[in-house]
């Protein structure tokens, strides 16, 4: 099986790179993010504070998380409620970096992206894939770019969207949940030694994308 491991801070472009390498090379793009995004809100909407780990815990062994992909996009079902829009609203954000901390709701994530790696070509974007859950993927990257540069896209995307958001708020998040990710002390974000560093400050989402095919093909 091929895999691809795509690992890197919030707001990098991973997902955006994943998607469009997948429908290039014609393999599946998994968003591990998302089920760390779905665990989130099935505990706000339970009333459960995310970092009460022993609620969050016992609150886990109940809900079902499922990925589907429609149309070629993956799609999160959170006990049997599509919830891919849901997931993304900002306040679900911190929260999932929060609940993230917790090892026992990693290692059922775990679990799942490892079994789905097994039956699947995947390209995987996530903060622990190439370090934890695919140590052995035959191709690892570590995508990044400053935290004001990730912080203006985030605001310009936002802003295009509609939305009135602080530019000064954004850059803060990104750096609350950079510290979260590489801080926690159960699989945190760190650049392999077999990853390829890719630094997108200076360059295109075509010029990444290429980057990251021309390693592939060799
Ligand atoms: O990638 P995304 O920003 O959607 O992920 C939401 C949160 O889930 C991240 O801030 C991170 O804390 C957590 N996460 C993680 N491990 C992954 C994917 C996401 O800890 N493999």
């Amino acid at each position: 099986m091929l895999s691809i491991a795509i690992d890197g801070p919030s707001g990098a472009g991973k997902s955006t790179i994943a998607k469009t390498v997948a429908e290039k090379l014609g393999i599946t793009y998994i968003d591990t993010g998302a089920m760390y995004r779905a665990v989130a809100l099935e505990m706000t909407d339970s009333g459960i504070d995310v970092n009460d780990a022993k609620s969050v815990i016992h609150t886990l062994d109940g809900i079902s998380i499922k990925l589907e992909h429609i149309d070629g996009t993956q799609h999160i079902f959170l006990n049997g409620k599509d919830v891919s829009a849901r997931i993304r609203e900002h306040a679900v954000s911190k929260a999932a970096s929060d609940v993230s901390k917790i090892p026992e709701v990693r290692l059922k994530l775990v679990e799942m992206q490892r079994k789905i790696a097994e039956e699947k070509n995947v390209i995987m974007d996530g903060r622990d894939i190439g370090s934890y859950v695919l140590p052995n993927a035959t191709y690892k990257f570590y995508l990044t770019a400053s935290a004001e540069i990730r912080a203006r896209r985030r605001f310009k995307e936002l802003t295009e969207k509609g939305q009135t958001v602080e530019y000064d708020k954004i850059y803060r998040d990104i750096c609350d949940r950079d510290y979260n990710d590489m801080n926690r002390s159960f699989a945190p974000l760190v650049k392999t030694d077999d990853a390829i560093l890719v630094d997108s400050s200076d360059l295109t989402v075509e010029e990444v994308t290429q980057t990251i095919l021309g390693k592939i093909k060799k």
